[in-house]
């Protein structure tokens, strides 16, 4: 409860910051949170990208992405897109806005998901936005959920709902770093819990902070479609490149 209020304070009565340097932020530079010098360091995702993800791609001639590529008609979510690329300057962003209660950075990524999707959101149709849950006991400890942050910041600007509680995560998961594509796919089965019959034949903008593999929204997503829901969507505040891995 303190976390909520001191981050609603700060929001309210401090001078709007640049996420990435601190410094303070002119009215024209406070839309989207950045200094027009750290503007330039931060990579929104433009074209090419991969058609199914959304990640990042440094060759127009391909369509999808590796891991798409080999996995495109066994993913349980449709399609994907992701507002900045996660690399050495949105890594510090996004671990304050994690750890740092910086959760209002929320607002600015919601406006900049605006610019870049307006157009992919009002073609798709969601009906309502979820966002992937934490596990409850590690959000008590940190005081809030960022996905949830992201989620209702992306319900206001793209004006669909945004229904808490529905998707839940029912037990803890081991981190999935350092883990298999095999190993995270079974780490993440049946953690997720879908309440009620709200999301039946419903199209869902499943929604997460960053997108590396894909286990995490995957998982969720094929709860979602085993509950009933007709399409499954995902938004994300950063995604990886696509960038072909060199073989072993
Ligand atoms: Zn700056
Ligand atoms: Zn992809």
């Amino acid at each position: 409860m303190k976390n909520n209020i001191t981050g609603l304070f700060a929001e309210l009565f401090y001078p709007s910051r640049c996420m990435v340097c601190q410094g303070v932020l002119s009215p024209r530079e406070k839309k989207y949170g950045l200094c027009s010098q750290c503007k330039k360091k931060v990579s929104v995702i433009k074209e090419p990208f991969c058609l199914k993800c959304g990640k990042k791609l440094f060759d127009d001639t391909l369509e999808y992405c590796e891991d798409c590529e080999e996995s495109r008609f066994g993913r349980f979510f449709s399609k994907g897109r992701g507002v900045y690329l996660y690399d050495g300057v949105m890594r510090e962003v996004m671990y304050r806005f994690k750890y740092k209660n910086k959760r209002y950075y929320a607002a600015y990524f919601a406006r900049q998901a605006y610019f870049l999707y307006q157009r992919w959101i009002s073609d798709i149709r969601p009906d309502l936005i979820l966002p992937v849950p934490m596990y409850r006991g590690k959000m008590k400890k940190r005081g809030y959920d960022q996905a949830e942050c992201f989620a209702k910041a992306l319900s206001r600007v793209f004006d669909i709902p945004n229904v808490g509680g529905i998707l839940s995560r029912t037990r803890s998961t081991l981190p999935q770093k350092g883990l298999s594509g095999a190993a995270r796919r079974l780490n993440l089965k049946n953690a997720f819990h879908i309440r009620g019959n709200l999301v039946q034949s419903k199209s869902i903008l499943l929604v997460d902070d960053i997108y590396t593999t894909g286990a995490t929204v995957d998982a969720a997503a094929e709860a979602l479609r085993d509950a009933g829901a007709a399409e499954v969507y995902c938004m994300y505040i950063c995604v990886g490149n696509g960038k072909r891995r060199r073989k072993k």
